[in-house]
């Protein structure tokens, strides 16, 4: 360093000296710490340097300004890469070319912004062409120099997506005017034309001229990476992924290969296993004779890197084998011994991070070198598949593998894929880029698409490519279709790590963003027309497009590895999970994916079925108790059936059933044509029934007269329903079944409701047990919901054999915010940041979550086999199940589709992530 008292800010490696490690992510961002770990190895990484994230702090606190030291510093790390390469920066006769790059802690695919080909100008460009013996390879590198400098660096990159990107209609003239269609048509003089025209653009645009010193182009695309760390799409992406602003993000810049010099040249990405399906075997795919940014560009489509998968891709796109062998070679059978040394290579890389690795790689004149790896994102599917596989395979242990996979990424084994035998019609075919099934309207735009679904609409994303500014519609969308691009695509990386299905590279769409349509052709038929509205339906496994709504089926959870996955996860945890059921079919879901009983069923769903609801309005509108429970009477039969079944799905396990909760004017008829109808079926006049109506109308019905509050006023519905409750467990005891009913009372505040209805539950249990000569366990407790309840837990618990959090409304009257109306305004404090999540969705800790301690603690003082759980819908959140474990609570609760994801998130509660 040029000072011994400077502080470090760059970080040398590749060429035999480094000074960085991966695990110096923070400070050299995710993509400098693995070139330098990769250059530990002995593997061939270009030689360059990182500037640390330090310096991208430093920049934005003062006033976009470096640190004093770090000019020095450059230099003299440029002069380290010129002596390694043997190339000197600016030399007209061997100039040294370098990449710039960004590289934040998380990786933040296509969010910031790339310069190749760095220190080009008019005389080095003819050094470049001495190297390379290519004239046309040469002012092709300049040429995507000026454009990407001018794009990213000079800002004249397009906005907005309709706006078009002067360099491409620069370029699509020049082919034009040469008569040729692809790029590489154009000849080195086309091509040298090209880069004046792009200047003269620059000077016309911005009023500066092309920076023609390196030193000066290097400075300037420094500055650009850190500048784009404010960028818009990058603010987005970070939002969406919630990665604080202050990380900042370092620079690279290395040392340039060429994938573009010619036959013998190629530049691709790998990944260590399949990381759509989890299969063991190196993937990914490669374009000779190109630069990297082509590949992740999408705007070629690249091939396979292995035999086996460019066999498979002609067989899915009806190209027969000799064919194929000929337009589409496998690396594998390209060039032979550079595939081997990636393989190397990549086996290395996992086996050295235990984990499935992303690797860039450039093919020089047959010669391979290593720009980049990264533990690889992946599918939820893959996710499970590939931490069971390392397990197995003793690259990791069980522990290790159940702390691999988020939560969240179980979803994708849960939910459905297309019905086997369902009637479909084959539109078109893609590559297989996201799996899972998505149906939707077709919608060409991110902003249609944001639009659709805030409507509630369910859409599809289709473009000819996705570019990161799409992120936000593509959050909206269920899946996407692209015509354009490879498994390494923009749209298929973003759509992996949302866990959406995505169909890319689908050749036979023809997108015409203005008419809002595309036209589909099969070989040897008319083409059809979709219009932005219509319905398809995509796979994301086999690459389907399908016209119209395909029905859905059942989910991939029944494979092996998810089970064994599970099971490790079990093994880890110590909460238990049950699930929020209501119906027989429900709890056989649940128990199906791994509930250990039922922690709410909520009764009132009960109340809805059939023609029951006629015999609760008519219970309602009775003008006394006898009236009343003449009415009950009618119910009680169909309620003790709902239990029964209920109860045998879950035998052996506990079953929560709360009594009634609502406003009882929830079940009275709203609309003056059902109030007609209905007292005809009742014989009264419909002034009574609007009489009636009228008067159970509350101003404030989720703080009025529900809940417990019924149980007071109105005995006979809550003794109907325990009757109900015990009738059904002796029923099913009689046949040997073991039931465990929990009999919950809804919104106690007060211990002395509690005392009254539970003394009535336990009279009314007792009569229907001598009556039966049965006798079934039973247990009486109570919700947490209601602020008071917690504060004076101690008392509570004296009357109750377990409580249930019901944060839920919990949370509402603890923060005084309304469940049913916070959507007003609740993302406007998301947004400003007043709240850091949803509280209905993540438990506010500091808030509810105090109440809860408290409850827990007093709660257990006072009765030390207190069962504690909770049942609102945070109970199937990972972050809220986390707390919970924390709390010490016995179980959680909630919907059976979210069942695994509890059982991981407690699992890894439990091993203390
Ligand atoms: C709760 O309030 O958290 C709860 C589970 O009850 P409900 O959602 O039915 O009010
Ligand atoms: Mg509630």
């Amino acid at each position: 360093m040029s000072s011994r008292r400077a502080r470090r800010h760059i970080y040398a490696f590749g060429g035999g000296r480094t000074d960085g490690r991966a695990d110096m992510k923070e400070l050299l961002g995710g993509k400098g710490a693995n070139l330098a770990e990769m250059s530990r190895l002995g593997l061939p990484v270009p030689p360059g340097f990182t500037i640390s994230t330090e310096v991208c702090t430093h920049y934005y606190a003062h006033g976009r300004s470096y640190p004093p030291a770090l000019r020095a510093q450059v230099k003299e790390s440029l002069a380290r890469v010129e002596q390694i390469v043997g190339r000197r920066f600016g030399d007209p006769k061997n100039p040294l070319l370098v990449s710039v790059r960004s590289g934040a802690r998380a990786s933040m695919p296509g969010m910031m912004d790339t310069i190749l080909n760095l220190g080009l100008n008019d005389r080095t460009v003819q050094g470049l062409i001495e190297q390379s013996g290519n004239p046309r390879f040469a002012y092709d590198s300049y040429r995507r120099f000026v454009q990407m400098y001018g794009d990213v660096v000079l800002g004249l990159k397009p906005e907005h997506k309709d706006e078009e990107d002067p360099f491409e209609v620069a370029l699509e003239e020049k082919k034009r005017t040469r008569g040729v269609t692809q790029d590489t048509e154009l000849d080195a003089d086309a091509l040298r034309e090209l880069v004046e025209e792009f200047k003269a653009l620059v000077r016309m645009r911005r009023g500066v001229d092309f920076p023609e010193e390196p030193t000066e182009q290097l400075w300037g695309a420094i500055g650009a990476v850190f500048g784009s760390w404010m960028n818009q799409r990058a603010i987005t992406y970070r939002e969406i992924y919630r990665i604080p602003a202050s990380w900042g993000t370092a620079v690279n810049v290395q040392a340039m290969v060429f994938g573009n010099l010619g036959d013998d040249c190629a530049t691709g990405v790998a990944f260590t296993r399949d990381v759509s399906n989890g299969e063991p075997g190196l993937t990914g795919e490669y374009l000779p004779n190109a630069q990297g940014e082509d590949v992740v560009a999408g705007i070629r489509t690249p091939l396979q890197i292995t035999r086996a998968a460019a066999r498979a891709w002609a067989e899915r796109n009806d190209m027969p084998e000799a064919e194929r062998r000929e337009a589409r070679p496998s690396l594998e059978e390209r060039m032979p011994t550079v595939y081997r040394e990636l393989l190397r290579h990549a086996e290395r890389l996992e086996r050295h991070y235990r984990d499935v690795q992303d690797v860039e790689f450039t093919i020089e004149r047959s010669r391979l070198w290593m720009l980049q790896t990264r533990v690889a994102k992946r599918t939820g599917i893959a996710a499970v598949r590939i931490a069971h596989d390392l397990a197995k395979e003793k690259r990791i242990n069980r522990r290790t593998a159940v702390l691999r996979v988020e939560p969240e990424q179980l979803d994708q084994w849960l939910h459905p894929a297309f019905a086997p035998g369902g009637e479909r019609t084959l539109l078109a075919r893609g590559l297989g880029a996201s799996p899972g099934a998505a149906v939707g309207s077709v919608v060409f735009s991110a902003d249609a698409a944001i639009q659709a679904a805030a409507g509630g609409k369910r859409v599809l994303l289709v473009r000819i490519e996705t570019s990161p500014e799409d992120i936000g519609g593509m959050k909206a969308a269920q899946g996407f279709l692209t015509a354009r691009g490879g498994m390494t695509s923009h749209a298929a990386i973003v759509a992996r790590q949302m866990g959406k299905p995505c169909v890319a590279g689908c050749g036979a769409l023809v997108i015409d963003y203005a008419r809002q349509q595309m036209s589909v052709t099969r070989s040897g038929g008319d083409p059809t027309t979709i219009a932005a509205g219509v319905p398809l339906s995509i796979d994301g496994a086999t690459g389907e497009v399908f016209k119209g709504e395909v029905p859905l089926g059942a989910p991939p959870a029944s494979r092996p590895e998810f089970g064994r996955f599970m099971a490790w996860a079990d093994e880890a945890r110590r909460l238990r999970v049950r699930a929020n059921a209501d119906r027989p079919e429900e709890a056989r879901l649940a128990r199906s994916l791994g509930a250990e009983g039922i922690g709410l069923c909520r009764t009132e769903h009960m109340f809805f079925e059939g023609d029951r609801i006629d015999a609760v309005r008519e219970m309602l509108l009775a003008d006394d108790l006898e009236g009343r429970e003449r009415a009950l009477a009618k119910i009680l039969p169909m309620q003790r059936q709902d239990f029964v079944g209920i109860l045998r799905e879950m035998r052996g396990l506990p079953v929560t059933i709360r009594l009634l909760d609502p406003p009882l004017h929830e079940f009275l008829p709203h609309g003056d044509a059902e109030l007609g109808e209905l007292a005809k079926k009742l014989l009264v006049p419909v002034a009574r029934l609007r009489e009636k109506r009228d008067a159970l109308h509350e101003a404030n019905p989720m703080l009025g007269h529900r809940g417990c509050r019924l149980g007071i006023t109105y005995p006979e519905i809550y003794r109907m329903q325990v009757e109900a409750i015990i009738q059904a467990a002796c029923e099913l005891a009689r046949e040997r079944v073991k039931v465990l009913p929990e009999i919950m009372i809804p919104l106690a505040g007060t211990a002395a409701e509690l005392r009254i209805l539970r003394e009535d539950v336990e009279q009314t249990a007792r009569a229907v047990m001598e009556q039966a000569s049965v006798k079934v366990p039973f247990t009486v407790g109570t919700m947490i919901e209601v602020p008071r309840a917690a504060i004076t837990a101690g008392e509570i618990a004296e009357v109750a054999d377990f409580f249930s959090f019901g944060t839920n409304d919990l949370t509402q009257m603890a923060l005084g915010l309304s469940r049913d109306d916070a959507g007003r305004f609740l993302p406007e404090y998301l947004r400003r940041g007043i709240f850091a999540e949803d509280p209905f969705v993540v438990i506010d800790q500091a808030g509810v979550g105090e109440l809860m301690r408290q409850a827990v603690t007093a709660g257990r003082r006072k009765r030390r086999a207190l069962k504690l759980g909770i049942c609102g819908e945070h109970g199937g959140e990972p972050e809220s199940v986390r707390f919970c474990h924390q709390l010490g609570l016995d179980y959680v609760s909630c919907s059976p589709y979210r069942v695994p994801i509890a059982r991981l998130a407690a699992a890894q509660a439990a091993l203390g992530t």
